[in-house]
C-alpha cells in the first residue's frame, strides 16, 4: 500500500543522489487506519499501529484513523494543537462519513466516534479514552431513529456527558455519581439496567446542568469542538499524574515510548440486542499456555459492562452454542490474528447485529509457564522460528518458575517492606541467631533467620532457614548474596524493623514480633507479613528445559554459577551452570566444624601456630574441593583464595564483651556454689550437670574469650573493605594461601587419580599489582612442582586473578602477563568506581537517587555501562592484547542480570558467572544478547543503556 511521506520530499533524479528534507509545514499528523505504517508503534502507539495493521491485513475493524505522537509532543510543547491538524481530522472525517453512509453530528444518521490513546507502549488504564462522541441534543433524535431505541440513546447520552465532562473538561465524577444514585433511588431500583428511558433522560438533562454550572458554558454541542476538546484531554493525559507515576515505576524512558497517539474510531454497538456481544479473548490460554479459544463474553453488553463487572461474562466456548455462526467466525479471527502477528494476541471485539468487529489487539501478557510453553508449541507449530522463541521471552520472567512465591489469591497485607534481595515466598517462625536457628531447624522446625544484619558466622543459620530477613543492609550485603547463592529467599534492609536480639524480639512499629512467631517472607518484592501465607511451588518443565537446550546453542557467552559449597554446587549444575565462576573459599571456613580452628588460626601469635591451625583446615578444605569438583566434573571450577578481613570471623567487640561480662557472672556462680558446698556440714547431692562446669573451665573460657576481643580490638579497621583483606593478607599471612592452594591442588590430583576429570582455576582476589599475583604464583609453582613429581603426574591448572579495583583494570596488559585468566569483580569494582559503600549505598540514598533519575538503576545490580563499563573494556584490550587467548568473565552479582549480559557479550567476555537460580535467566539473556548484537550487525547494543 502506498504510503504517504511523512516529511514532504525533494528527489533529485535517480542518477544523483536522493535527499530526504523534513519540513515542519508539511508534516502529515494523521493516518487513516486504511494507510498508517502498523510496524511504527512509536509514531502511531502500539493500539493505533496495529489497528492500522489488522485493518490492512484484512480483518473487520470499524473505521477510523490515528493521530500521531508527533502531534502530542507538539501539543504538550506549544500548548495548542499543530498547525492544520484539525483540516487534517475534519478530511479524515469525511471519509469516515463516506465508508460509513453516516454523518457527523448529522441529525438523520449520525456517525458516533470513540478517542482512545495509546501510546508505543502499553499503559493499560494510564491515560485517558472518551466514548460516543458526536452525540448532542440534534443527533439524539437521529440516533433514536437509527436504532429505534430511545432508552439506549439516552443510557448513551448520559455516559457520553458524565465520561467527556471528566475528561475534557475537568468535571470530577463526584459532581455527577450522586444524582445518578438519587434518581436510582428515587426509582427505588439497585442495578442501572432497571432504569427506565424518562430516568436516563432525567439523569441527561442534570448532568448537562452540572456541566453548565461547573463550567459556566453549555455542553458542547458542536461535535467538531467534541472532537477538538477530546484530541487535547488525550493529549495532556500523558503527562497526567497516573500515566508519569506508571513510567517511572516501570522504567519507560522517552526512547521507549514519547507522547500518545489519539485513535479516533466509528462506535459500533455491542448492546442493540440479542444479536449483539461484546468480549476479551486471548489467542492461547494465558494461565497454561494451551492452545486453545480463551475469552469472556456478554450478549446485548457494551465494554464496560465485562470491565466494570456489572455482569458476569461468559466462557467464550459458549459462543458456539449460542451464536454458532458467529464463534465460527470468531475462531477465524483468532487464528488470522496468530498467523499475522507471530505471537498469542489479547483482543477485544464486539459484535453489532450480527456482524463481527476486532476492536483492538496487542500481544498478551502470560505467566512465566505459560509464556514458555507458548514458545516451545509456536515453534513446534512452525509458527515462529527458534530465535524467535527465544526472544519472545523476558528472561527474568524465568525466575518465577525457579522458586516459590506467594499465591496471587491470598489476600494479605505486608506490615514491613525491605529489599528485594533474593527471590522466592517462605514462611517460618522468627529466630533472633545462628545457633538457635541450627537448633530448631535441625529439629525439623520451618525458621526464618531474623537479624540486624548477618555475618560469615552465621552461615550455619543460613543452611537451617527457610529465608533470611535484615533490617540492614543492601542487595550486596552478606546476607543477600549469601541467600542467593543458596536459592533462598531474603529481605534485607528492612529498616522499619527493630531487631531486639537480648529481649528475643523484634518491633515493626508498634507490632511485637517474638521469637517462634511465624512470618512470611517475599524475597521478589521485599514484603514482610504476618503469620503464614500460602506459597505456589517452583517448577522447572521439560518445556523450559528444551528452551534453555536451544538457548545455550545460541550463546556465545558460557553461564557459570557462584556456588562455594557441594551442595549448591550440585544445584548450580542442575540450573545447567557451565562450571563454577566463584567459589568463595571463606564461606567453607563457616561452617560450625571449622570456625573454631580459623579462630585458632586468626588468634596465633606466631607463624607455627598458625600453621598448626591451618594443618587442620587443610584436610576440611581438600575434602570440600574434592566434592565441588567431582560435581562439575569436567568443567572448571574458579576457587577464589581468601578474601574478608580477618575480623569477619570473629564475633563483635559488643557480643564479646556481654558474653565476658557472663562468663564473669557464671564464675562467681560457680565460686558460689563451692562456697556453699564448703559451708554446709552434710552432704550435697548435686546434678551432674552443675558439678561439669569447674572454675578452671569458665576461666579457660574467659581467658579465650578475652584473646578475642583483644583480637578483634587489634584486628579494627577504619575501613574494612578498603583495608587488610583479598591478596593483601595473603601476603601478608603468606601460610594462609599456600594452605589454600595446597588443598586445590591436591584434590585436583587425587580426582586426577581417581579418573574424574576436573579442571581447577585459582583465583587471586583484590589485586592492583603484578607484584602481587606473581609473589602468589610462585607460591602455586612450588607447590605443583611438588606434587607433580610425587605423584609423576602433570596437574591440569589455570592461574588467575580478579578484577575488582579501579587500578588492575588500569593495569590489565600487565597483569595478563601472569593471570591466564580475568574475572571482574564488580561489586567491589562498582563501590570503587563510585566510592559507594555497597553495604551502606543501598539503604540509604541509592533508592532517592533512582527515583529521582539521578541514577536510573542501582549499580550493584544493573551494571553501570558508562562508567564500569568503560573499565571493563579498558581492562579487556589491554588484557587481551598481552595474552590474546587470555579468558575473561565477570562474578559480581550484575553477572546474572539481563542487560549486563548484553553488555558482557557486545564487551566480548567469554562468560557470565551468578547465583545458581539466576543460572536459566542468564543461559537465556546470553542467548538473546548473541541474537541481538547479531541483529544489529556488531554495533553495541548496549551503547545507549543506563545514562548517567
Ligand atoms: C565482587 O567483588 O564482585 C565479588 C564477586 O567478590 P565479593 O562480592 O565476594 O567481594
Ligand atoms: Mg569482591
Amino acid at each position: 500500500m502506498a504510503m504517504t511521506p511523512t516529511y514532504a520530499t525533494i528527489l533529485t533524479d535517480d542518477s544523483s543522489h536522493q535527499r530526504l528534507r523534513k519540513s515542519k509545514v508539511d508534516k502529515k499528523y494523521v493516518y487513516a487506519f486504511a494507510d498508517g505504517d502498523g510496524k511504527n508503534k512509536q509514531l502511531l502507539g502500539g493500539k493505533g499501529a496495529n489497528l492500522c495493521e489488522m485493518t490492512q491485513f484484512g480483518l473487520n475493524v470499524p473505521p477510523g484513523f490515528v493521530i500521531t505522537t508527533e502531534a502530542c509532543l507538539d501539543y504538550l510543547e506549544n500548548d495548542k494543537l499543530p498547525e492544520g491538524l484539525m483540516e487534517e481530522v475534519k478530511k479524515e472525517i469525511a471519509d469516515l462519513e463516506k465508508a460509513t453512509g453516516k454523518g457527523y453530528g448529522s441529525g438523520e444518521n449520525p456517525l458516533l466516534v470513540s478517542v482512545r490513546s495509546g501510546s508505543a507502549l502499553s499503559m493499560p488504564g494510564m491515560m485517558d479514552t472518551i466514548l460516543n462522541l458526536g452525540l448532542n441534543d440534534e443527533t439524539m433524535a437521529g440516533l433514536i431513529e437509527q436504532t429505534g431505541d430511545e432508552r439506549f440513546a439516552y443510557d448513551a447520552y448520559r455516559r457520553f456527558i458524565q465520561l467527556f465532562g471528566k475528561v475534557a473538561l475537568g468535571i470530577e465524577d463526584e459532581k455527577f455519581d450522586p444524582l445518578f444514585e438519587d434518581v436510582k433511588k428515587q426509582a427505588g431500583v439497585k442495578a442501572d439496567v432497571g432504569l427506565s428511558v424518562d430516568h436516563l433522560k432525567e439523569i441527561s438533562a442534570k448532568f448537562l446542568d452540572v456541566v453548565r454550572s461547573e463550567t459556566g458554558e453549555d455542553f458542547p454541542q458542536d461535535v467538531m469542538v467534541q472532537l477538538e476538546l477530546s484530541v487535547k484531554a488525550v493529549f495532556r493525559s500523558w503527562m497526567g499524574k497516573r500515566a508519569v507515576d506508571y513510567r517511572r515505576e516501570f522504567k519507560i524512558t522517552p526512547d521507549m515510548a514519547n507522547g500518545t497517539a489519539v485513535n479516533v474510531c466509528t462506535m459500533v454497538f455491542g448492546n442493540r440486542g440479542d444479536d449483539c456481544a461484546t468480549g476479551v479473548g486471548f489467542t492461547r490460554n494465558p494461565g497454561t499456555g494451551d492452545n486453545e479459544m480463551f475469552g469472556e463474553y456478554l450478549v446485548n453488553a457494551q465494554g464496560e459492562d465485562v470491565v466494570a463487572g456489572i455482569r458476569t461474562p461468559k466462557p467464550i466456548q459458549e459462543m458456539g452454542e449460542e451464536m454458532p455462526e458467529l464463534y465460527e467466525e470468531l475462531v477465524d479471527l483468532r487464528n488470522k490474528l496468530e498467523e499475522h502477528y507471530k505471537e498469542v494476541q489479547d483482543y477485544e471485539f464486539t459484535i453489532e447485529n450480527g456482524t463481527l468487529y476486532c476492536l483492538q489487539t496487542r500481544n498478551g501478557k502470560m505467566n512465566a509457564a505459560a509464556t514458555v510453553q507458548t514458545s516451545v508449541d509456536m515453534f513446534r507449530e512452525g509458527l515462529i522460528t527458534r530465535e524467535q522463541a527465544l526472544l519472545r521471552i523476558n528472561p527474568e520472567l524465568l525466575e518465577q518458575l525457579l522458586h516459590p512465591r506467594l499465591d496471587p489469591e491470598a489476600d494479605a497485607k505486608a506490615v514491613a517492606t525491605g529489599l528485594p534481595a533474593s527471590p522466592g515466598a517462605a514462611s517460618g517462625k522468627c529466630v533472633f541467631d545462628a545457633d538457635r536457628a541450627e537448633l530448631m531447624g535441625n529439629e525439623g522446625e520451618k525458621v526464618i533467620l531474623v537479624r540486624e544484619e548477618t555475618r560469615p558466622e552465621d552461615i550455619h543459620g543460613f543452611f537451617a532457614s527457610e529465608g533470611i530477613l535484615t533490617s540492614r543492609g543492601g542487595k550486596t550485603s552478606h546476607a543477600a548474596v549469601v541467600a542467593r547463592g543458596m536459592g533462598k529467599p531474603c529481605v534485607a534492609g528492612a529498616e522499619g524493623i527493630v531487631v531486639d536480639v537480648a529481649a528475643r524480639l523484634a518491633r515493626i512499629g508498634d507490632k511485637i514480633i517474638h521469637e517462634g512467631d511465624v512470618i512470611t517472607l517475599d524475597g521478589g518484592t521485599g514484603e514482610v507479613y504476618l503469620g503464614a501465607i500460602p506459597t505456589i511451588p517452583a517448577h522447572f518443565s521439560d518445556n523450559l528445559a528444551e528452551l534453555l537446550g536451544w538457548a545455550d546453542e545460541t550463546a556465545s557467552l558460557k553461564v557459570m554459577a557462584n556456588a562455594d559449597t557441594p551442595a549448591a554446587a550440585e544445584q548450580a549444575r542442575e540450573y545447567g551452570a557451565m562450571g563454577i565462576g566463584l567459589c568463595r573459599t571463606e564461606r567453607m571456613f563457616n561452617a560450625t566444624d571449622r570456625l573454631p580452628v580459623v579462630i585458632d588460626m586468626i588468634l596465633a601469635n606466631t607463624a607455627e601456630d598458625r600453621v598448626a591451625a591451618l594443618n587442620r583446615l587443610l584436610p576440611i578444605q581438600r575434602a570440600d574441593f574434592i566434592k565441588v569438583f567431582t560435581a562439575m566434573s569436567p568443567n572448571p571450577v574458579t576457587v577464589r583464595l581468601l578474601d574478608p578481613p580477618m575480623h569477619e570471623f570473629l564475633p563483635t567487640e559488643h557480643d564479646l564483651l556481654e558474653q565476658i561480662e557472663n562468663l564473669e557472672v557464671y564464675r562467681k556462680i560457680v565460686r558460689g556454689r563451692q562456697a556453699a558446698i564448703a559451708t554446709l556440714d552434710h552432704e550435697v547431692h548435686l546434678p551432674e550437670a552443675l558439678e561439669e562446669l569447674s572454675e578452671e573451665h569458665v576461666n579457660d573460657a574467659l581467658a579465650r574469650k578475652e584473646r578475642m576481643l583483644r583480637k578483634v580490638r587489634e584486628l579494627e579497621e577504619v575501613n574494612p573493605m578498603l583495608g587488610h583483606r583479598g591478596v593483601r593478607l595473603g601476603i601478608t599471612y603468606p601460610e594462609i594461601y599456600e594452605m589454600q592452594i595446597q588443598a586445590i591442588l591436591e584434590a585436583a590430583m587425587e580426582c586426577a587419580e581417581k579418573g574424574v576429570d576436573v579442571l581447577p582455576e585459582i583465583m587471586v582476589p583484590q589485586v592492583i599489582t603484578l607484584q602481587e599475583i606473581k609473589h602468589v604464583k610462585r607460591t602455586a609453582d612450588t607447590i605443583v612442582a611438588k606434587l607433580e613429581a610425587e605423584h609423576g603426574k602433570e596437574l591440569k591448572f589455570k592461574f588467575g586473578t580478579m578484577i575488582e579495583t579501579v587500578r588492575a583494570c588500569t593495569r590489565a596488559w600487565h597483569l595478563a602477563g601472569v593471570a591466564e585468566f580475568f574475572s571482574f569483580g564488580t561489586n567491589d569494582l562498582t563501590q570503587a568506581t563510585f566510592s559507594f559503600s555497597r553495604e551502606d549505598a543501598e539503604n540509604k540514598f541509592l533508592p532517592m537517587y533512582n527515583e529521582s533519575s539521578v541514577l536510573q538503576d542501582n549499580p550493584f545490580e544493573v551494571l553501570d555501562v558508562k562508567g564500569v563499563g568503560k573499565l571493563i573494556k579498558m581492562a579487556v584490550k589491554g588484557g587481551r592484547e598481552q595474552r590474546e587467548d587470555l579468558k575473561i568473565g565477570i562474578c559480581g552479582e550484575q553477572g546474572g542480570h539481563p542487560d549486563s549480559i548484553q553488555f558482557c557479550h557486545d564487551a566480548g567476555l567469554n562468560y557470565v558467572s551468578c547465583s545458581g537460580p539466576r543460572v536459566p535467566v542468564a543461559r537465556l539473556a546470553a542467548a538473546q544478547a548473541k541474537l541481538r548484537a547479531d541483529e544489529s550487525g556488531g554495533l553495541s547494543v548496549t551503547q545507549g543503556l543506563h545514562a548517567a
